[in-house]
């Protein structure tokens, strides 16, 4: 059984090269491109790690971040924002905001598979698997 990565995350080109790297790393891939669908998705979905996009058309990653976190669906599940603001007190800032890790943009796939990685504790296959 693999394990389910939600991918929120509007620019095409970023979702199809974090696909990519997830599905090589042997993840089962969901995606939606906005907050609101991601509110929705988290339910339907149950996913093992959620990848957030800081900047969406509909709400910012804090704010989704804080909403799933009070929305009760997702308590332990590890959420990683992907920003390409890099400005000092930003990653404190996502933390407050509920998230447990940060990647910055552009995404550098070897370092962006080793955070998902680390943030798991092993790679997509939940057990058994060789
Ligand atoms: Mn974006």
């Amino acid at each position: 059984m693999k394990k389910k990565v939600l991918v929120v995350e509007d620019n095409d080109q970023n979702r199809y090269l974090v696909r990519f790297i997830l599905e090589d790393q042997g993840f089962d891939v969901h995606e939606v491109e906005t907050g609101a669908k991601a509110l929705e998705a988290v339910k339907d979905v149950n996913p093992d790690l959620i990848l957030l996009d800081i900047q969406l058309p509909d709400m910012d990653g804090y704010e989704i971040a804080a909403a799933l976190r009070e929305g009760g669906h997702v308590d332990e599940t590890p959420i990683i924002a992907v920003t390409s603001y890099a400005m000092p007190g930003d990653r404190e800032k996502v933390l407050d905001a509920g998230c447990t890790g940060y990647i910055e943009k552009p995404i550098e796939p070897s370092a962006f598979a080793a955070e998902v990685a680390r943030t798991l504790g092993d790679n997509g296959s939940i057990e058994g698997e060789v």
